[in-house]
């Protein structure tokens, strides 16, 4: 087969280029290729076969490209034929190595090899994802072509032709961020309250979660949706919908776990902060702490020599609103926020949702060119046609202009916040982008071999391409968190250092696995454990999350890691959870906690640990499992179950059990 494929992959791809403009559905095809399939076992029928594989269904424009390319390097002589053939090897988002291997006309064997030497074990079927595929294509002396993320990019920028013509600044968009009840909402209302374009349109008629301020001239857009895991999400899906951060400090409470979040987000978007110091209209309050306080967390105001602009507001009592816009409006010298105003237009959806007799609807604010009602567009997975558009009150409006606000109608299906709507010159365009959009998405949504984000970290720094390893650092008390950090910024050496992004107190939460998400850090838990919802997120986005117990340990562990030599003979592996849903006492076997696995299995030789709201208060192991009335060595997912702890009986309704077992890692080639 192998051999086969290497004396026609190159005509192949070509073949299977042109034939996919021509040939139209894939269903279609590939139920009649397999019927032929049985009598035939001719070359021609099985490489059409083998072409039908997802990755190859992407529409046309790419691969008319390709196919040219292809065709102008075929007719290349090679000079060197008795040495081995270089060849350019098209890589999508994912691939199966046997595909890849057929690619580059290399056996899968060796294919397998090359991704093992890399740390991968996969096998012939298995998907890969680009990047990986692309070192390996490398490794293999070929030169790699990224496909898909081009291509898309491309094909947009094509249908949406830039004429650089009409260049203005847009407006900056604004989010406040903040602790909670220092202020956020009170601020965004009061703010909205004395906007002069509510105030003409008699007041505020519809809420839209973003709305715009006019200040001296200019206009400032507000996102109204206050959270850091908002600001994150948006971020994450690769979109950056915030020029500015408002951080609100109430100044009778002072610098908070959530003020230190969003620090903490506004750096690693690199976004400028502007200071708040919220409710001091209060008679006992002490301004002055709060810039203090966050001098620790290097937001250095003006007043002390810093560049962060700062205001003493009052939401509560409209003081000092003023100097907090002019701020903002200060702000805006060092943003580039030049856009063109006459091209179609490119937006980030801010929140969507479906209307009884609207359909779905979207808010999105325009980033670039003008949307107008009637035209087409493009949006993550859906397309459309403007019905509508509806400005921050509700009125209908025909254009939309950049940094603007506005509620969408005409969408075929529900985009999602961070979205990217790009209008497109007709219903063809938009309709090949998004289903070029969606085929990505399933190929994403198949499981890849990847490596984990702290082993493709790793080979990164041994590469030389990481300066600095961000880390978050989350622990039981203030003293080892104090202690883990000042210990960590003096780990590193002149090539790497490790840049704590972002360290708290308490359970590992959705915000600092986004944070590690975007700033492609490590999250570490010492003597804490993550929030469920946390895990999940932390397994979809492949966040490493590291638990430790002892700071030597952890220490050791990231020094190693800085140097490219963390090789840990052994590695845990969390097998599952179970909650504790009741407790019964045993003269036997001291306290029984009835529990039901929530993920995973369960098992009596694992090892255990006991958390009682994200912190850890025991750990050891299983002293007996039963099911009803017997014993027995594992209870699978969504099962109830008996457990008692060898030694240990402090066990709570609603206390979790985390089993993990020590994996022997071998060592590889
Ligand atoms: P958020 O959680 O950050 O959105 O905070 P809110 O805007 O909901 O405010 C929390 C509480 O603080 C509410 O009871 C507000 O009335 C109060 N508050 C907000 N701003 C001020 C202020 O400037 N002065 C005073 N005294 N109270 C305020
Ligand atoms: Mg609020």
């Amino acid at each position: 087969m192998n051999q086969d494929n290497k004396n026609i992959n190159k005509p192949k791809d070509v073949k299977q280029s042109q034939k996919s403009n021509t040939i139209p559905p894939r269903k279609k095809l590939t139920i009649n290729a397999s019927g032929f399939q049985k009598k035939l076992s001719s070359l021609a029928v099985n490489n059409l076969l083998e072409g039908e594989s997802d990755y190859e269904k992407l529409p046309s424009l790419s691969k008319v490209k390709r196919a040219r390319e292809k065709q102008k390097t075929k007719y290349k002589p090679n000079l060197t034929s008795s040495s081995k053939i270089v060849r350019e090897v098209d890589i999508p988002i994912k691939i199966t190595v046997q595909e890849l291997a057929s690619r580059m006309s290399e056996k899968t064997g060796d294919v397998v090899k090359a991704l093992m030497k890399s740390g991968i074990m996969a096998t012939a079927n298995q998907y890969i994802d680009g990047d990986t595929a692309e070192l390996i294509v490398t490794d293999l002396g070929h030169t790699p072509k990224r496909e898909e993320a081009i291509s898309l990019k491309d094909t947009i920028s094509n249908y949406q032709k830039s004429n650089k013509s009409s260049i203005k600044k847009r407006p900056p968009i604004v989010t406040v961020m903040g602790h909670v009840d220092h202020g956020k909402t009170s601020l965004l209302d009061a703010l909205r309250d004395s906007n002069v374009t509510a105030k003409e349109s008699g007041g505020i008629t519809q809420h839209i979660g973003a709305y715009q301020v006019k200040h001296k001239e200019s206009l400032i857009t507000f996102l109204d949706t206050p959270g850091h895991a908002a600001f994150s999400n948006i971020r994450s899906r690769g979109a950056n919908l915030t020029d500015i951060v408002v951080l609100v400090v109430a100044a009778n409470d002072s610098v908070k776990p959530q003020t230190i979040e969003a620090i903490s987000h506004a750096k690693t978007a690199k976004v400028p902060i502007i200071l708040a110091i919220n409710k001091i209209d209060l008679s006992d309050v002490n301004p002055d702490k709060v810039r203090n306080d966050l001098l620790s967390h290097e937001v250095v105001v003006e007043s002390f020599k810093g560049d962060v602009l700062e205001t003493e507001i009052s939401a509560l009592k409209k003081i000092n609103l003023d100097k907090l816009l002019d701020n903002i409006i200060l702000q805006l010298d060092i943003l580039n926020l030049d856009v063109e105003y006459n091209k179609l237009a490119e937006a980030i959806v801010v929140e969507s949702k479906i209307e009884t007799g609207r359909g779905p609807v979207a808010t999105i604010i325009i980033n670039n060119g003008v949307l107008s009602e009637g035209d087409h567009f493009t949006c993550g997975q859906a397309f459309g046609k403007v019905k509508a558009l509806m400005n921050e009150n509700g009125e209908r409006i025909k254009i939309a202009t950049p940094g603007m606000p506005v509620e969408v109608l005409g969408f075929d299906s529900i985009p999602f916040a961070g979205d990217t709507l790009y209008a497109m010159p007709n219903e063809d365009a938009a309709k090949e982008i998004s289903e070029k959009v969606k085929e990505q998405k399933k190929l994403e949504s198949m499981d890849s071999v990847k490596k984990s984000s702290l082993e493709e970290m790793m080979s990164n720094i041994s590469k030389g391409d990481i300066k600095k390893l961000p880390i978050i650092v989350k622990a039981d008390v203030q003293g080892s968190l104090e202690a883990i950090v000042s210990s960590l910024e003096k780990v590193g050496n002149k090539e790497v250092t490790i840049n704590v992004v972002h360290s708290a107190i308490g359970a590992i939460n959705e915000s600092d696995i986004s944070l590690a998400s975007s700033a492609q850090g490590v999250v570490i838990g010492f003597n804490i454990r993550a929030i469920p919802q946390a895990r999940t997120i932390a397994k979809r986005d492949k966040v490493d999350i590291r638990y430790y117990s002892i700071i030597y340990e952890l220490v050791d562990d990231m020094t190693k890691l800085l140097s490219g030599l963390l090789t840990p003979e052994t590695k845990e592996e969390i097998i599952g959870h179970a909650e504790v849903r009741d407790t019964f006492n045993s003269s036997k076997l001291g306290t029984i906690a009835g529990c039901y696995v929530t993920n995973g299995f369960v098992s009596n030789i694992a090892k255990i640990r006991l958390v009682r709201e994200g912190k850890i208060i025991h750990e050891g192991e299983v002293g007996s499992l039963k099911r009803f009335k017997d014993d027995v060595k594992e209870v699978k997912e969504n099962y109830e179950c008996g457990i008692s702890f060898k030694d240990y009986s402090d066990i709570l309704v609603k206390d979790e059990i985390e089993f993990y077992v020590n994996k022997e890692i071998k060592k590889e080639l």
